[in-house]
């Protein structure tokens, strides 16, 4: 075999010839061109006679050979395509005119950037960090899906902050295909709202549910854009709400009675997890607590039980049953003497329909928040975050769906 048919098997690059090589410098130097003799225009790829003129030599970073770093050499034509006017041609290892790189390195590199810390792939690819977030850019936009935002029907949002609480992206999910599919700058009704605005109205009018937290801003950009979907507050939300009314309880027994010394003082004494773990998971100890809390604090033990119920309320499959339930609660929790059970149970009733929602579909945040989890742990591993862009770039990097294979495996198959 040819040395220049070895190095074209090497390249790995569809329609290429290769007509020398040598070594420059720690590099191989790979003179190529396009195995087609007539040139194609690089944006309708149809196939134009004519040569316009030369443009310089350039050379195109293509995947290391072991130590050397592997350049593509060629001297592109233009050509005076008839609907495009005068383009650069087409080249089979390159899609992106002003890259300096082969789609293969491009591709190798976002595969990296899914996984591996910044600078690892800074070292392994020999490039700088921001080289990198060019190229992911390029590609993600060129493999997304062409419209994300088609047939939604099951949608959440959240919020995710990032740089230190201070700075927030609102991130939409389409709860059927387990993606994340928008995300924009800033957390109030208006950040949503360029969501639906972008959806246009039509599809707003598709839109069957939107989970979320009870946040009212997002509460309003529904009702104003989509009046027609329901509203699902996240269950593990609202049960947090009811836990935290338990610890606020506990805490204004505390202030009043830990100057008394005495078995209701020496009762409340480290009982806040006891409180608050669910009933499978109560250790001895923590039995022991409650008991104890039981009989010399009756107050906090209501607060316990009302806790307890609810869980057991919203858990139940009959959506009818849970309101009938539910409004039963309501007025326990109102009449309870407990000022922080007051106060839950008003918003509790102010949702009640929001909240009942969630046994009938059964859907919750936790696809978000997983996805949150999973930028959070990105943005944390490898970017330096600056920039609203840049976390949503990386979320649609790591979020969006998108599959992306080594270059190797691609090669073998
Ligand atoms: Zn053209």
């Amino acid at each position: 075999m040819r040395m220049t048919s070895v190095l074209r098997k090497l390249l790995g690059i569809k329609h290429l010839v290769v007509r020398n090589a040598r070594a420059e410098d720690g590099e191989l130097v790979v003179e190529v061109r396009p195995s087609w003799r007539v040139a194609r225009c690089s944006r309708c790829h149809r196939r134009v006679w004519t040569v316009y003129d030369h443009q310089e030599l350039r050379r195109w970073r293509h995947l290391d050979f072991g130590a050397f770093c592997v350049q593509l050499e060629y001297r592109p034509r233009r050509v005076p395509c008839p609907c495009c006017g005068v383009v650069v041609e087409q080249m089979p290892w390159s899609d992106e005119p002003r890259s300096q790189f082969t789609m293969d390195f491009e591709d190798q590199v976002t595969y990296l950037s899914q996984r591996v810390d910044k600078s690892s792939i800074e070292q392994l690819m020999r490039i700088a960090w921001r080289t990198v977030g060019r190229i992911v850019e390029r590609v993600v936009a060129k493999r997304r899906p062409a419209d994300p935002l088609e047939n939604l029907e099951y949608i959440g949002v959240d919020e995710l902050s990032y740089r230190k609480q201070h700075h927030y992206v609102t991130v939409v999910v389409d709860h059927r295909n387990q993606r994340v599919v928008w995300g924009g700058e800033g957390k109030s009704a208006e950040s949503l709202l360029a969501f639906f605005e972008q959806l246009g109205p039509e599809r707003c009018k598709a839109i069957k549910v939107v989970t979320m937290d009870m946040s009212a801003a997002f509460i309003k950009a529904v009702r104003e854009a989509a009046p027609d979907a329901q509203i699902v507050f996240d269950r593990f939300h609202v049960q947090q709400l009811v836990s935290q009314a338990v610890e606020k309880v506990r805490r204004e027994q505390w202030g009043r009675l830990r100057h008394i010394d005495g078995p209701a003082a020496k009762a409340l004494k480290n009982t806040r997890w006891a409180l608050l773990r669910n009933p499978w998971n109560l250790t001895p100890s923590d039995e022991d607590k409650l008991s104890a809390i039981q009989v010399h604090n009756k107050g906090l033990y209501r607060a316990y039980l009302l806790k307890e119920s609810f869980a057991a309320i919203i858990d139940r499959l009959q959506p009818n049953v849970v309101r009938r339930m539910l409004l039963d609660w309501l007025s326990w929790a109102s009449r309870s003497r407990l000022v922080p059970f007051a106060r839950v149970a008003r918003t509790i009733r102010k949702h009640l329909d929001d909240i009942v929602a969630y046994v009938r579909c059964r859907l919750t945040n936790g696809l978000v928040e997983g996805f949150n989890n999973k930028a959070r742990l990105a943005t944390r591993r490898a970017f330096g975050f600056h920039s609203a862009q840049a976390v949503l770039a990386m979320i649609m990097l790591c979020c969006s769906g998108l599959h992306l294979a080594p270059v190797a495996k691609r090669l073998s198959r």
